[in-house]
C-alpha cells in the first residue's frame, strides 16, 4: 500500500512539473491547470480490502463514539475527559476516544449510545482511500510547489521557513509583497493564512496552498495587483507536516490529529490547538497526554505553536488572519476558550460583520467559536489577545476527514473568494462596521 502510494504521489509530482513547463526552469504555475489536474488526479489504484481492517485501528486502540450531551457545559467537559469532539448534533456528540477516555466516561457515567473501533468507523466512512487521493499534496510536494511558486516569481514571491518541526521539518511560509522579501519588515497591513494545525485535516493545507498559486496566477488583474501592492501576505499552508505524514505514510489514514511530540508517558501528541496561551488548558482540553485533546505540558511547548508565535510577535502589522480546519462550514471567532464576548465593542462588530460576509461568500455559518463548547488554548484567540490580529477559524466543508479529491475544486474556489474578500478589509478592518 505504501509503495502504491508513493508512486501515486510520484505521478502527481511529475505531472504537476510537466504542465508547468516541463523543464528544470520554473515556470508560472496554472492555477486552472492545478484544478483541473485535481479533479483528473484520482489514481485507480484498488486497495486489497484486508488492508482497510487491518491497519487504521491496529494498534491505535481508539474509538469512534457517540455520548449524550445536550448543552455546551457537558461538550465542554467532555473535551477535557479527551473526547476529541468531531460532530454534534442537538443531543450528543461524536468523535474519537482513547481508552483512558472510555474508563473515565464510564466512571461519571456519561451515556455513550454508540462505539465502534477505528477499523469500523473507517470502513464506514471510507471507500477508497488514500489511494485515490493522491491529489492532495503531502510535504514534499507542498514544499516543491511552494519553491516552484516562489522562484518563478521573484518580483513579488519569497518563501522562508518559520522553524522546525518536532521531527525537523521545515514550516515553509510563502510572502507576497511588492516590496520586502524574506523576512524583511514591512509597514503594510498584513493578512495571515496558516492550514493544517491539525494533521488529518488534509484539506486546510490545500485551501491555502492553491490560493497561493490562483494568487501569483492573477497577479495581474486589477484587484489583486492593488492588492500586493498594499499588503504583506504571508501563507503557511502547513503547519503541522509531522503529522501530516505519520497520518497518511502507512498507505491507511490514521485519523492522527496532533503533532509528533514524545509525551512523558511515550504517548504521541500534542493537540497544536490547545497548546496557544489563552487560557492554556483550563477549559475543554485534556492534561491527559495519550488523549487527542492534550493541551501539552505547558503553553507554547511545541515547536510548531512556538513558530506562529514568534511569526506573530515579530510582525506588528498583521491585521487579519485565518486558521483552516476541517470540518464543519463554519467560520469561528473569538471567544472560543470563554463563554463571554470580547470586550471591545467595537472589535466584536467587525469580527460579526467581516465573518457574516465571508460566510455569505462561503455558506458557512459564521458565529462565536464558543457557542458549541469552550475550548481553550485557540491559535485564534491568542492572535487577537496578543496582537489584535482579526483572526477567524474555518471549518471547511465536507464531512468526514477524508472527503476525497472530488471536493477540492469547491471548496478552494469559494475560500478563494472569502480570502480575498478579507484583503479588502485588511488595510483597515474597521471600515467594514
Ligand atoms: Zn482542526
Amino acid at each position: 500500500m505504501k509503495k502504491l502510494l508513493i508512486s501515486a504521489a510520484l505521478i502527481n509530482f511529475i505531472a504537476l512539473n510537466t504542465f508547468a513547463g516541463g523543464t528544470e526552469s520554473p515556470a508560472n504555475i496554472s492555477f486552472d491547470q492545478l484544478l483541473s489536474h485535481i479533479s483528473a488526479a484520482p489514481v485507480a489504484v484498488p486497495e486489497p480490502a484486508s488492508d482497510k481492517v487491518s491497519t487504521p485501528a491496529g494498534a491505535d486502540g481508539r474509538y469512534w463514539i457517540t455520548v449524550k450531551a445536550a448543552d455546551k457545559q457537558t461538550r465542554t467537559r467532555l473535551l477535557e475527559a479527551g473526547l476529541d469532539i468531531v460532530e454534534i448534533d442537538k443531543d450528543s456528540v461524536s468523535g474519537f476516544a482513547g481508552a483512558y477516555t472510555m474508563d473515565l466516561l464510564s466512571s461519571k457515567a456519561y451515556a455513550v449510545t454508540s462505539r465502534l473501533t477505528l477499523a469500523e468507523y473507517a470502513a464506514s466512512v471510507n471507500k477508497d482511500f488514500p489511494a485515490g487521493d493522491a491529489a492532495y499534496h503531502n510535504f514534499q510536494e507542498t514544499t516543491g510547489l511552494l519553491k516552484q511558486m516562489a522562484s518563478a516569481n521573484p518580483e513579488i514571491a519569497s518563501l522562508f521557513s518559520i522553524g522546525k518541526t518536532t521531527e525537523g521539518r521545515d514550516i515553509w511560509c510563502l510572502r507576497i509583497n511588492s516590496g520586502a522579501k524574506g523576512t524583511a519588515a514591512s509597514a503594510k497591513p498584513g493578512a495571515l493564512y496558516i492550514g493544517n494545525h491539525h494533521a488529518r485535516e488534509h484539506l486546510s493545507n490545500e485551501v491555502p496552498l492553491l490560493f497561493a498559486a490562483w494568487l501569483l496566477e492573477h497577479k495581474g488583474d486589477a484587484d489583486i495587483k492593488n492588492y500586493i501592492a498594499k499588503l504583506d501576505i504571508y501563507i503557511i499552508p502547513m503547519l503541522n507536516p509531522d503529522g501530516v505524514e505519520y497520518d497518511i505514510k502507512s498507505g491507511n489514514y490514521r485519523y492522527h490529529r496532533k503533532n509528533m511530540s514524545t509525551n512523558s508517558d511515550g504517548s504521541r501528541g500534542v493537540d497544536l490547538n490547545r497548546n496557544y496561551d489563552s487560557w492554556w488548558c483550563e477549559a475543554g482540553a485534556s492534561s491527559y497526554p495519550g488523549s487527542d485533546t492534550y493541551c501539552g505540558p505547558k503553553a507554547f511547548s511545541e515547536p510548531e505553536s512556538q513558530a506562529v508565535k514568534k511569526f506573530i510577535e515579530a510582525r506588528k502589522n498583521l491585521k487579519t488572519h485565518i486558521s483552516y480546519h476541517t470540518y464543519g462550514s463554519e467560520i469561528l471567532y473569538p471567544w472560543g476558550g470563554s463563554d463571554s464576548d470580547i470586550p471591545n465593542l467595537k472589535d466584536k462588530q467587525v469580527f460579526e460583520k467581516v465573518g457574516a460576509e465571508m460566510g455569505k461568500i462561503t455558506g458557512y455559518y459564521s458565529h462565536k467559536s464558543s457557542e458549541m463548547y469552550v475550548a481553550t488554548g485557540d491559535s485564534c484567540d491568542w492572535a487577537y489577545a496578543a496582537g489584535g490580529i482579526f483572526a477567524y477559524t474555518f471549518e471547511l466543508d465536507g464531512r468526514g476527514f477524508y472527503p476525497g479529491a472530488a471536493i477540492i475544486n469547491s471548496t478552494v474556489t469559494k475560500n478563494i473568494k472569502a480570502a480575498v474578500y478579507l484583503f479588502s478589509v485588511t488595510d483597515n478592518p474597521y471600515k467594514a462596521i
